[in-house]
């Protein structure tokens, strides 16, 4: 029994945490918050998937370390199925790499950034040093090379395209970084498949950096929570030393492995975000009083003249969901939403014209 009957306290930094919740609720008739793919698999993909898993034992525990889907992976991306590890999701990956890495130690990041990196950063085990970008959300790269080249720190972590922001950062301000590094450099390229760039073959060449991809954006399996991390065999060998085994269900290994038999649907359909992203920042362009940032990922961030709760809430009335990120230094007033199907993004633009006007 506990002193008083009481629980016992988390550490203090998990208590400050809070649990992981979205503003606005989890759906809504047209969801623009979460960057997810505006389509789902076709019925025949998914019946693929269901009488895989019809026919395999469930009583068992599934494959150890999704071995099939890191040799077709390995395989899509160029690369040796030991430098790939399969995750629950790409943040289990960051947790893994953070606990592996740089928990009791550093981890430099970017703001504005992806802030669930700084809860897993935090969760792991590690002290947080964010280092602000330039005004245009690009690298600062000065600013950066001196914090990554300070020897206490452990893992340096960047999104590109970053997220919120949608910016892809140049690659010679990512290699500048990687190269005073004395860390772990974990590039985060969830959604790089709708800007065409991509640093995973770097990792040949630069045993410190680390790759991270998914398959909840392009690949538009959020549901099934699949990522992996492409490193060096002595980085992913740290990964799944981190990582409690049998940790990607046999659910997540079925569905990844159907849909990277579909590159040419995935393709076709990551062309259509980019089509319909060039679009809506048109069309926000145009409207009174909003300013859309430029983007290379599948959402657009875009201020507003009113506060951003309160566009918020008006665009929920119009059944519409989209992300407030206002809370982030130097975001004042500004909201994301996600690059949907045409048909969502004229609800959304129609809905945001109706919301902005006072
Ligand atoms: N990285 C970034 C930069 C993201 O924005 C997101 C999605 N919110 C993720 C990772 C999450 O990826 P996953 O679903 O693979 O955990």
């Amino acid at each position: 029994m506990s002193v008083l009957g009481q629980s016992p306290r988390a550490r203090p930094e998990i208590q400050a945490l809070g649990a992981y919740r979205l503003a606005g609720g989890e759906s809504a008739p047209v969801k623009l918050n979460q960057n997810e793919c505006p389509h789902d698999w076709p019925e025949e993909v998914k019946a693929e998937v269901a009488r895989r898993l019809l026919s395999r034992p469930w009583n068992r525990y599934p494959p150890l370390d999704g071995r099939a889907v890191r040799e077709a992976l390995g395989r899509s991306c160029g690369v040796d199925p030991e430098m790939v590890a399969v995750t629950s999701g790409s943040n289990e990956a960051l947790l893994a790499l953070v606990q592996a890495f740089a928990c009791g130690r550093r981890v430099v990041l970017v703001r504005p950034g992806y802030s669930l990196s700084v809860s897993l950063a935090v969760v792991g085990g590690a002290a947080v040093q964010a280092v602000p970008l330039r005004e245009d959300f690009g690298l600062d790269v000065p600013a950066m090379a001196q914090a990554v080249s300070d020897p206490d720190v452990a893992l340096t972590y960047l999104a590109s395209p970053n997220n919120p922001t949608g910016v892809a950062f140049a690659r010679e301000d990512l290699l500048a970084v990687l190269d005073a590094a004395r860390g772990l450099v974990v590039l985060d390229e969830a959604y790089a498949d709708f800007a065409g760039q991509s640093l995973v073959l770097a990792v040949r060449e630069h045993p410190h950096l680390a790759v991270l991809r998914t398959f909840s954006k392009a690949f538009g399996l959020a549901g099934a929570r699949v990522g992996w991390v492409v490193a060096r065999p002595e980085v992913i060998a740290a990964v799944r030393a981190a990582l409690p085994p049998y940790n990607l269900n046999l659910f997540a290994q079925e569905a990844a492995l159907a849909v990277l038999a579909y590159p040419d649907l995935v393709s076709a359909r990551v062309a259509q975000v980019v089509r319909e992203r060039q679009r809506v920042y048109r069309a926000l362009q145009r409207l009174d009083g909003v300013q859309p940032y430029p983007s290379q990922a599948n959402f657009i961030l875009f201020r507003t003249p009113l506060p951003a709760p309160v566009v918020l809430q008006r665009l929920l009335a119009h059944g519409v969901l989209v992300r407030d990120v206002s809370g982030q230094p130097g975001l004042e007033r500004c909201l994301r939403v996600t690059v949907g199907s045409p048909e969502e993004n004229d609800r959304f633009l129609d809905a945001l014209a109706r919301s902005v006007t006072p």
